[in-house]
């Protein structure tokens, strides 16, 4: 480092002011507590109003290290990730590229989703579905740089998770360590799963709860594990039964149990993520994988949109 005059000093995102450690409360849930089993929330959606959740924790380390580049990153029509990325280039005053999966997209109205970026000042660079699979490639990487102009920009990976970030998620673990016996967390590329394992540091056990389809991600985290600290860390596991057919697939089961958790507890539960999370937490009480007297915390990690 040179200096940090045309980095975004910590400062910038300290002032931010996001909300650390996020608060853990418990909720009084009978489908727990009748199986001797207390639910806690730690509510990651309250860090930022617009870097929500695990986003902020992905996002912060990755917008220093970005120096005050253009920072270009990758998501759907309706990802989280670029609404975050967005965000934090308009309050932050740096220039954002999303490259959307999506050619067809270029040429219809802007959802809701991709609005919001390009309203936050997102330049969004449309790639076809193959261009897209295959944008970790160097060779395929460079053209779509090219392509949408940005070749010195600090490159972020679709969903966020890069060694920086999933160093950012080992807090989120520090902040739980001790605190419960379990913590749950939905899980997309396993990135904030592989750092909160590595910040709980085994003392309390880390449950992902994969949303997509595939059965490939417990290596995709061993790997996020060996490039952010070196080797495996802390004690995880997944369970692969609650995708609910994959992303942001639902069932009018999930709808209505999404609704009623809402009812019960008086939050927004964001239905590609949270809920999926939520109701295999309700499964397992009842299946009594917990053992009476346990302590589970859910990372609420993101918030509905809009
Ligand atoms: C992005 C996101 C996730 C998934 O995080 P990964 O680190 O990719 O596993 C979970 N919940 C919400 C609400 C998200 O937006």
């Amino acid at each position: 480092m040179t200096g940090s005059d045309t980095s975004v000093p910590r400062d910038a995102l300290a002032g931010l002011r996001p909300r650390l450690p996020s608060p853990l409360r418990e909720v009084a849930d009978g489908r727990f507590e009748r199986h001797g089993v207390r639910l806690l929330l730690k509510r990651d959606d309250l860090i930022h109003p617009e870097l929500i959740g695990n986003k902020w924790r992905k996002l912060a380390p990755n917008l220093d290290e970005a120096a005050g580049r253009t920072v270009l990153t990758f998501g759907g029509a309706y990802s989280n990730h670029l609404r975050a990325t967005a965000a934090a280039g308009r309050l932050l005053g740096l220039r954002t590229v999303g490259v959307v999966r999506g050619q067809e997209l270029a040429d219809r109205p802007l959802n809701p989703s991709l609005a919001r970026c390009a309203a936050d000042g997102m330049r969004l660079h449309f790639v076809d579905r193959s261009t897209y699979r295959r944008k970790a490639e160097p060779e395929t990487l460079a053209a779509v740089l090219r392509a949408a102009g940005a070749e010195d920009a600090y490159v972020v990976p679709e969903g966020g998770s890069n060694p920086a970030a999933v160093r950012g998620c080992r807090a989120l673990g520090e902040e739980l360590a001790g605190r419960a016996d379990v913590v749950a967390v939905a899980c997309g590329t396993g990135g904030t799963l592989a750092g909160l394992a590595a910040g709980l540091g085994g003392k309390t056990r880390a449950l992902g709860i994969p949303v997509l389809r595939g059965g490939f991600l417990a290596d995709d985290i061993r790997a996020l594990q060996g490039e952010a600290f070196g080797g495996p860390r802390g004690d995880w596991s997944l369970d692969d039964r609650f995708h609910f057919g994959g992303y942001a697939r639902t069932t009018p089961e999930l709808d209505t149990f999404a609704e009623d958790f809402e009812h019960r507890h008086g939050i927004p539960v964001e239905r590609l993520y949270v809920a999926k999370l939520l109701y295999a937490l309700v499964v397992l009480a009842e299946e009594n994988a917990f053992p009476r007297g346990s302590e589970v915390a859910a990372v609420i990690t993101g918030r509905p949109f809009p």
